[in-house]
């Protein structure tokens, strides 16, 4: 190396001081089972923080049953299988039990969401927007997808599997107040720009989408409409949503492990035969290979359960967010929405940037065992987007623990004091672990 280098460094985009605090642990460990023993450490501690201590109000995430938490461990998943279902279909002999689980898995999946394909072999729902852009366009075609400040996820822009795909992506016109696709901005932009996809969907999403519409309109020049429903996958099935395939979109993605409460894990949906080649084709061989028998066990599993209990469940996760809303409305906090009832899903957004902006109060409310996170809200510029002005809330968790209505006043009052920094977050923590203490049991489940 030349004397005038400083020496190398290595280009690290985790956080260094994390790495080096669990390099120090690795070296002060005597022997690999310490080390293995400080990673068991490490997930205890989650389980008790995240698991019993904290009011988790992330609006991707869910909490699994006992059943497929056990699911998720079984043996099936040491075995490889890859391919389609079917003797013939693998590269390897003894699928036939795989293919039972797998077959019943697609079987309820088409039950639960009345659809006549599913799929079950992506490990997530970047995956499925990957597939669906691999088999639904081609490089340079133009898409219209949902900037991030209205809720739009990156795995439709240029960052993400639209951007991979070498796509032309422009924005569905949005309205900020309504928090709704702006139609007539939209049927301009979209009769100029012919679209040959336009995705819907969103991680912020408050209100339906006009879909069929939309549909309408791209169907002038052959365009379809895609629906990403990541994060409404549950309520869609569980009836408490617009019914994408019935209205106008030819295919859904969604991600198991938000409001529909599964394992994490991508799904494709569709009713159109024609699409049944290039979907699988571009699932196998391009982007899955052996897939995880033990996720799609406890998927199946988790779509039993939502046939039983979907419909109540997702109701009542409706029900706690709009009364989370008003509770909090009522207290003065800007909520999104509030005009119309502040939300028709599993989320409410929350503008606060009187308080410090979505970072500051994410983090504080952290420090009171309130998890959430900040959000882009319609405001916020391309210069904001570290520091946005909302706050995203999801209320999945807390109705699978059992709570109804008359809680969210409660988790409306607790978040009020860290908002309001009456107290300190550390006074507001205890009475968040009191709370919880009496919530622990899953609900919505045969277990
Ligand atoms: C979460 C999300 C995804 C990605 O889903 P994963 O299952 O996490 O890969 C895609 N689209 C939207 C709108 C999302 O909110």
């Amino acid at each position: 190396m030349a004397s005038n280098q400083s020496p190398a460094k290595n280009l690290e985009i985790h956080d260094e001081k994390v790495l080096g605090w669990a390099r120090d642990l690795l070296d002060q460990c005597s022997s690999p089972r310490m080390m293995q023993q400080e990673v068991i450490n490490a997930v205890e501690r989650n389980a008790l923080w995240r698991g019993e201590e904290c009011l988790n109000l992330l609006a991707p995430e869910a909490p699994t049953s006992p059943t497929v938490r056990k699911l998720l461990a079984s043996e099936v998943g040491t075995r490889a299988a890859e391919g389609h279902i079917g003797p013939t279909e693998r590269w390897f002999a003894g699928t036939k039990y795989i293919d039972e689980i797998e077959a019943l898995c697609v079987e309820l999946l088409k039950r639960v969401f009345q659809c006549n394909y599913a799929d079950h072999r992506l490990v997530a729902s970047m995956l499925g927007n990957m597939t669906v852009y691999a088999a639904m366009t081609n490089p340079g075609d133009h898409v219209m997808t949902i900037a991030q400040p209205f809720g739009g996820h990156s795995s439709n822009r240029i960052d993400g599997p639209a951007g991979i795909r070498g796509l032309q992506i422009h924005d569905v016109p949005m309205d900020p107040v309504e928090l709704e696709v702006d139609l007539d901005q939209f049927a301009e932009a979209a009769r100029r720009i012919k679209p040959r996809l336009v995705t819907l969907g969103a991680s912020m999403t408050l209100f339906p989408f006009p879909l069929k519409e939309m549909a309408e309109i791209v169907s002038e020049w052959g365009g379809r409409i895609f629906f990403d429903g990541a994060h409404q996958l549950g309520l869609i099935g569980g009836g408490q949503f617009q019914d994408p395939l019935r209205e106008g979109a030819c295919v859904i993605t969604g991600s198991a492990g938000k409001t529909f409460s599964g394992p994490q894990s991508g799904i494709i949906l569709w009713n159109d035969p024609e699409l049944a080649k290039p979907i699988t084709d571009a699932i196998f061989p391009a982007l899955a290979a052996t897939h995880q028998v033990n996720r799609v066990a406890a998927l199946a599993a988790a779509a039993a359960e939502f046939l039983a209990y979907g419909n109540d469940y997702m109701a009542q996760i409706v029900t706690n967010a709009q009364a989370l809303g008003k509770a909090l409305a009522d207290r003065g906090v800007p909520v999104l929405g509030s005009h119309k009832g502040f939300t028709r899903t599993h989320q409410i957004i929350l503008d606060v940037r009187a308080y410090g902006g979505g970072l500051k109060v994410a983090q504080e409310l952290a420090k009171a065992n309130i998890i959430t996170n900040k959000n882009l809200i319609p405001c916020d510029r391309p210069e904001d987007w570290d520091y946005p002005s909302g706050l995203r809330i999801g209320t999945t968790e807390v109705t699978r623990l059992g709570m109804k209505e008359a809680e969210m006043e409660t988790v409306a009052n607790l978040i009020v004091s860290v908002l309001e920094g009456k107290e300190e977050p550390e006074e507001t923590r205890k009475q968040v672990i009191e709370m919880r203490r009496g919530y622990q049991k899953i609900h919505y489940c045969f277990d």
